[in-house]
């Protein structure tokens, strides 16, 4: 078994020593080396590092290693054939092309799918990456191009790109396209993601200056008006994206304002407590940070140009660029009428990415992978996560593949620890777990005043996440502790242990709504949301997929 990494691939996003730290070691910032002949042992994690590579950079030769270390090679005969005929000569559509589709189409290849593939996708682009958007592409190291994202292997699929999916038809088994198109499948994947949520007034939405953050189009625009030289750049919301717009634009030199309503930057996906130290490091940058403020107004001059933005606080700012970085509107209304349970936090499957209908009955022909999902996660309790990270899209993209095309006894569970990074200030922020579920946290190791620092999150005395702040060759230590539920706070010693190792309230709002810019929002059923449909058969009524009204309530019926 022999690693190759392209190192003119490579951009050192150290994916990989973080998931195989014996086999990959970043040295000084990002300059990757790695034991081309590692132990057989490394398998598992060498596949997962090669899974994880956001540019695709490692290979591992023959490539057939890379089978069978986590799952059995269905080449090889381990896997049946579900039904014979459906893996020779199905039709399979997946609805959204960007990673999670490219990614399930590449895995059904893999398991010997040699049916008809058909991707159906709304933007006119190929599938890319959207990580480096906010950062490499934004800085100016990274070309737009560099973001189509590298092929894994030939899926000989037909591509249906420009053009959206406008609704789905379970009893005929058709997808219905924006050109008047239909699409008969046996099997359908949903893949259809997020959009960025707009600024809510759509007069100032309007304005020149004024843009979301998602696509490759937002990104080569804000791209060029931030080469504009801006006499201040405003950021609305401090969650993720929002903080990394920002550090660009110090980067770059330019004025900024970060207003977020809410008490620190990152407090939805990682409390106030660590939230605080993210707003200090901005501070410390140079970022004009405002929390606990709400923009009221977006004001532009005759030209439609933005030039002012008034606070809540009272304040006016002269800004000729505004990112609403508010979070995220999943891609849910083309399946409004289709029958399945959906919602605000996504399309509801079990854990074998199966989708669910209204009714709560699982589907067996419709399967959904990425931002777009919502599966109950044992870790945690069961509950439904919405996951929107970029390793999440990829696992479960491989996972409902791979059950799509396997009898019932072979299919896998997704049981991936979710796992999400950011790159902020020259500070590679790194979480496994889920921060979000936590009651309290513990910096355990490194020091808060260098921002180098480890802290462990709990939640009814269990560990649930970690937190690294340039920090991250501990977390493949912390990520077994998620699984196994360790006791919280930690009992054992560390190296570099913190001075203050205390437990302190990790800060987080309870979930009564979705969140503005959590990464993974833990959802619980919410009554209002009920939207099944009874049935009698009695009165001669059949189950039907067919959901009620949106919004009303379910009748109680006696026996
Ligand atoms: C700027 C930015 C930076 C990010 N940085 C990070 C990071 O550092 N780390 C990390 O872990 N994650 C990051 N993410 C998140 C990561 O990119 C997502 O988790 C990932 O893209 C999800 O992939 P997906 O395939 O599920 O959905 P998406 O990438 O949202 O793709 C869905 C696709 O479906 C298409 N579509 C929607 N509706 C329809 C329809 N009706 N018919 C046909 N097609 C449709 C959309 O046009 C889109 O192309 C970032 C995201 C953004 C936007
Ligand atoms: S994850 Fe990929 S890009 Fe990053 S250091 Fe490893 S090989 Fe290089």
């Amino acid at each position: 078994m022999r690693i190759v990494v392209d190192l003119t691939k490579c951009q050192g996003y150290a994916q990989c020593a973080f998931l195989a730290p014996d086999v990959f070691t970043i040295q000084g910032d990002e300059a990757l080396s790695y034991d081309p002949h590692p132990e057989r042992t490394q398998l598992t994690k060498i596949r997962r590092a090669a899974a994880a590579c956001p540019v695709q950079a490692i290979r591992l030769e023959p490539p057939d290693a890379l089978d069978g270390a986590l799952h059995p090679d269905p080449r090889h005969g381990t896997i049946e054939d579900n039904g014979g005929t459906f893996k020779k000569t199905g039709r399979i559509v997946i609805v959204g092309a960007s990673i999670a589709g490219l990614r399930a189409a590449e895995r059904l290849r893999e398991e010997g799918f040699t049916g008809a593939l058909t991707l159906v996708g709304e933007e006119p682009h190929e599938p890319y990456d959207r990580p480096p958007l906010s950062k490499q592409v934004l800085a100016g190291s990274a070309p737009l191009e560099d973001t189509s994202l590298p092929r894994l292997r030939d899926i000989g699929a037909t591509w249906r790109l420009g053009v959206a999916a406008t609704s789905l038809d379970l009893a005929t088994k058709e997808l219905h396209l924006a050109d008047g198109s239909r699409i008969g499948f046996d099997k359908l994947l949903i893949a259809t993601g997020l959009r960025a949520r707009p600024w809510p007034n759509t007069e100032e939405a309007a304005l020149a200056g004024v843009l979301t953050l998602r696509t490759r189009e937002d990104s080569a625009t804000l791209r060029q008006l931030l080469a504009g030289h801006p006499r201040r750049v405003l950021v609305i919301g401090a969650g993720f994206i929002g903080c990394e717009v920002a550090s660009v634009c110090r980067e770059l030199g330019l004025p900024v304002t970060v207003a977020e309503a809410g008490p620190a930057p990152l407090v939805a996906a990682l409390g106030s407590a660590i939230g605080v130290i993210a707003g200090e490091l901005q501070i410390e940058n140079g970022v004009d940070l405002r929390c606990g403020v709400r923009v009221t107004a977006l004001q532009g001059d005759a030209t439609g140009q933005l030039r002012r933005a008034v606070l809540s606080d009272g304040t006016a700012l002269e800004v000729d660029v505004a990112v609403a970085a508010l979070g995220s509107i999943r891609n849910v209304e083309w399946l409004a009428d289709s029958g399945l349970a959906c919602g605000v936090w996504g399309v509801a499957c079990d854990a074998g990415c199966r989708a669910f209908d209204a009714n709560g009955l699982v589907t067996d022909d419709v399967f959904v992978a990425g931002d777009i999902a919502r599966a109950p996660q044992p870790m945690y309790g069961y509950q439904y996560l919405a996951v929107e990270h970029w390793g999440n899209a990829i696992s479960q993209a491989e996972v409902a593949a791979h059950n799509m095309v396997s009898q019932e006894t072979e299919r896998w569970p997704h049981l991936t620890v979710p796992k999400f990074w950011s790159v902020q200030f020259g500070i590679e922020i790194k979480s496994v777990g889920v921060p979000s579920a936590a009651d309290e946290v513990a910096i355990v190791q490194g020091s808060v005043t260098e921002k180098r620092f480890l802290a462990v999150y709990g939640y009814k005395g269990r560990v649930v996440a970690a937190v690294a702040f340039n920090q991250n060759k501990w977390l493949d230590f912390y990520e077994p502790l998620i699984e196994q539920a360790a006791p919280f706070p930690p009992q054992f010693h560390h190296i570099d242990e913190s001075s203050d190792a205390r437990p302190v309230p990790a800060g987080f709002k309870p979930a009564a709504s979705p969140t503005q810019d959590a990464t993974v929002v833990v959802t619980g059923h919410d009554p209002n949301e009920r939207r099944a449909r009874l049935t009698n058969p009695d009165a001669g009524e059949t189950p039907s997929r067919r959901p009620a009204e949106p919004g009303a309530r379910t009748k109680e019926r006696s026996p």
